[in-house]
């Protein structure tokens, strides 16, 4: 598989999809063999990058590849990975309704009737940690056990899945189960 241009074709799907820009979000895919992971460079247009742009990162957090600056939220993939050894790709966003609960330190408790509650269950928000730091990661364990989806206190939305095309569906899905809710909440 070619990691780098698997994630830089999943990056302009995504900036295409709305939930990522050149500020904001970022994505990586993970070869379990070597332990290296391909992730989206900081401050470049997600639709514009290149096989060539995309950093990979040794399992000790060298970057040995790739012509941008690996992402300053590498940590954050690193401990999804670490928490979850069967996924194979992790995506990070700001999408607004996934948001508006993390800024309100919520947690997304979906409703139980639904079909997408045995997907997602409670969706559970991490406490504020700095961007770009190991504190951004504190309880992700916890909160990525058996669920692919977890809130990042006052900042944004981590989805994991077993490819990138799962991960940005299962995002996708979770954005749209939070709009569907917040709609139904103005239905008297
Ligand atoms: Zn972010």
């Amino acid at each position: 598989m070619n990691y780098a241009a698997t994630v830089a074709k999943f990056s302009a799907i995504a900036e295409e999809k709305g939930f990522v820009n050149s500020f904001e979000g970022n994505l990586s895919m993970i070869d379990r063999a070597s332990g290296n992971i391909y992730i989206t460079p900081s401050h470049k247009m997600k639709g514009l990058l290149t096989e060539e742009m995309i950093c990979v990162v040794d399992s000790s957090g060298r970057q040995i590849g790739g012509t941008g600056k690996k992402s300053s939220e590498f940590f954050l993939h690193e401990a999804a990975y670490a928490a979850r050894p069967d996924i194979g790709a992790v995506f990070h966003c700001h999408s607004p309704y996934l948001t508006a609960y993390a800024l309100s330190y919520r947690d997304f408790v979906t409703p139980e009737d639904t079909f997408l509650h045995q997907i997602f269950g409670t969706i559970q928000c991490l406490p504020f940690g700095e961007h770009g730091t190991h504190a951004i990661h504190q309880g992700i364990e916890e909160a990525l056990s058996g669920r692919p989806v977890a809130l990042l206190g006052g900042h944004g939305v981590v989805c994991v899945g077993e490819d990138l095309e799962d991960a940005i569906g299962l995002l996708e899905a979770a954005e749209n189960f939070a709009r569907t809710v917040a709609l139904k909440s103005g239905i008297k």
